[in-house]
């Protein structure tokens, strides 16, 4: 096999998707090359912004990787105020970032997710619907779904975080809750619905192969997916999989397959979203300008009030945690201007991949 002749065709295979992601050295920077390429030639070179309200750590679930699963008793449980998702509402007009990310842990009770119905009503009211709104609140009945997209919503994020069952598995409690078809299932929902729908995956989890990732991204494509947010994964030292830490890969060659991955779906999927994650961000000063250049176009300030942030850490080092939103806003633009993007503001930013499967 050889690198030039599997970038000069457009469908991949499963061995050469898995050859692309091993991908070091010269072989990576032809792979970033026809990435920036394909970019540049079918979405361009603007970069939204999300401002992101991490707005519950609440969750019903116990995923063996996340910080804030429901059985980590170190964990101070908050949920933002009506006020300060507002006040957030203001900063993102203020700063002319035109869209929210509302992501928390999941819960199904009706008192909560009436009260995201709530704020989903009252911050289009405000903005007197400039602020367009992607969820990311976990699985959820048809019903929730339905009713927070009349409400305004119309984007959602559910990382399938692993598109092989027996991965999945090994990731996750066997139980009704963490079921791999019912959240595949989700994804279908959503987009019956009439959502952009976005997923994605951890990037060098334990016991992940580099099929497996080749497999990640054929159900993206299968899927017809229209945003992705995939990210390496960090370790959380109060969760079951911090165990497996020995195993993983370190966290250079993570953050490394991680912009290959960005760049392997950019060719892969050209017209998609995809967000350049703080997790990227964790392992590398400049790792959301890296994906950026490698293909990614969304990026996801976090707005979340300073005092919740240390209680939302969802893996070791989570970047930002002292950073306030201005200060995050104007070292923000300065690096994405930078690398020669521009940024899009007021405006929503939608994918272009569901603009475009949605046309007729
Ligand atoms: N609860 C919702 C859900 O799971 O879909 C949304 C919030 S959840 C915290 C958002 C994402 O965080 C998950 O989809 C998962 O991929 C990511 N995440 C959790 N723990 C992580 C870790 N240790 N390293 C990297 N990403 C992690
Ligand atoms: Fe809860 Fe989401 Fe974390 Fe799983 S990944 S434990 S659902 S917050």
């Amino acid at each position: 096999m050889n690198i030039k002749n599997i970038l000069a065709e457009d469908n991949f295979s499963k061995e050469n998707l898995a050859y692309l992601l091993a991908s070091q050295d010269e072989e990576q920077q032809l792979l970033f090359e026809k990435a920036k390429a394909v970019k540049e030639k079918h979405i361009g070179n603007t970069v939204y912004f999300r401002g992101l309200v991490e707005y519950s750590n609440r969750c019903n679930k116990n995923c063996y990787y996340c910080g804030i699963r429901n059985l980590n008793k170190e964990v101070e449980r908050y949920t933002v105020t009506d006020e300060e998702v507002m006040q957030i509402a203001r900063i993102i007009m203020e700063n002319h970032y035109g869209s929210m990310v509302i992501q928390t842990g999941e819960c199904t009770e009706r008192h909560f997710t009436a009260h995201i119905t709530d704020l989903i009503c009252k911050v289009k009211e405000f903005s007197d619907n400039k602020i367009g709104i992607t969820l990311s609140c976990g699985e959820q009945s048809q019903e929730v779904y339905r009713e927070w997209f009349d409400a305004g919503a119309h984007r959602y994020l559910l990382r399938i975080e692993a598109s092989n069952k027996e991965l999945y598995a090994k990731l996750h409690p066997n139980n009704t809750l963490h079921d791999y078809n019912a959240r595949s299932q989700c994804l279908d929902e959503l987009k019956k619905i009439g959502y952009q729908v976005g997923t994605g995956v951890m990037i060098g989890v334990p016991f992940q192969t580099l099929e497996n990732l080749a497999e990640d991204l054929l159900f993206f494509k299968e899927k017809d997916i229209d945003m992705i947010g995939m990210g390496p994964y960090i370790v959380h030292n109060q969760t079951p999989l911090a165990q497996q830490h020995e195993s993983l890969l370190n966290e250079n060659q993570r953050f490394n397959l991680s912009l290959n991955m960005i760049a392997v779906l950019r060719i892969l999927m050209k017209d998609v979203n995809i967000a350049a994650s703080t997790a990227m961000q964790t392992l590398h000063p400049q790792g959301r300008e890296k994906a950026i250049e490698v293909g990614a176009n969304i990026v996801m300030p976090n707005l979340t009030p300073m005092k919740y942030r240390e209680n939302y850490k969802l893996y070791e080092n989570k970047p930002s945690v002292n950073e306030d939103a201005e200060e995050t806003k104007n070292q923000l633009e300065k690096r994405i201007l930078s690398i020669h993007h521009k940024i899009g503001y007021n405006q929503w930013g939608d994918s272009l991949h569901f603009k475009n499967r949605t046309k007729e």
